[in-house]
């Protein structure tokens, strides 16, 4: 099964893509950790990768594809994989089926609401010290601002102020979210509700794969 998983940031796809892929016996393949390893095995690819990373420049999109392509390849990927962070506009997703034709059968998208997302990653709360991680509505430390752990002043990583969540909820409404429309027209679409009980989304998701 070659799943390519879609939804907005905070939707909570990174939890659920390791229920599916335990349950269906498949890998995990998320762009970050692509370009890692493309890195650290010093592909060709991976070293010109790098050295757009090191300026602090966006990885073109052909040198992406060109890592997406060289992994899907690889042996552990024969039964299937699910796809996590890439394609994140139309382009890759055609550049994609260009160089792997059937590279995706099933597009899943997790549905949630702008609301939602932007109340989950507000909430959430970190300690600086220990790294331990809290939120206040759905997992609040028991002082409410310091860490149950050490007892440190609990913070808010600065990628989780309202702005920048809103900024980054744009971008995926403007630039992502029209890979939906590209794989329904090939029939590959399947919207699951993604707001509820952590274990009631998988279950949802386990029955649109058949799993
Ligand atoms: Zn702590």
């Amino acid at each position: 099964m070659k799943i390519v998983f879609l939804g907005p940031p905070g939707a909570g796809k990174g939890t659920q893509a390791a229920y599916i892929a335990e349950a269906a016996k498949i890998p995990t393949i998320s762009t970050g950790a692509m370009l890692r390893e493309a890195i650290a095995n010093k592909t060709e690819l991976g070293m010109t990768a790098e050295g757009y990373i090191k300026q602090g420049a966006l990885v073109p999109d052909e040198v992406v594809i060109g890592i997406v392509r060289d992994r899907l390849v690889m042996a552990d990927c024969a039964d299937g994989y699910i796809l996590d962070g890439f394609p994140r506009t139309v382009e890759q997703a055609k550049a994609l089926d260009a160089m792997l034709p059937n590279a995706i059968d099933v597009a899943l998208s997790l549905e949630v609401p702008d609301e939602n997302i932007i109340a989950r990653l507000t909430g959430r709360r970190e300690c600086p010290t220990c790294k331990a991680t809290f939120h206040v509505t759905n997992n609040p430390s028991k002082t409410g601002d310091t860490c149950d752990k050490c007892g440190a002043a609990l913070v808010q990583r600065a990628d989780d102020s309202e702005e920048t969540i809103k900024n980054r909820m744009k971008v995926y409404h403007e630039q992502t979210e029209p890979i939906k429309d590209y794989y329904k027209a090939a029939g590959k679409l399947t919207c699951v509700d993604g707001v509820g009980a952590v274990s009631d989304i998988t279950k949802a998701l386990f029955k649109a794969l058949g799993l």
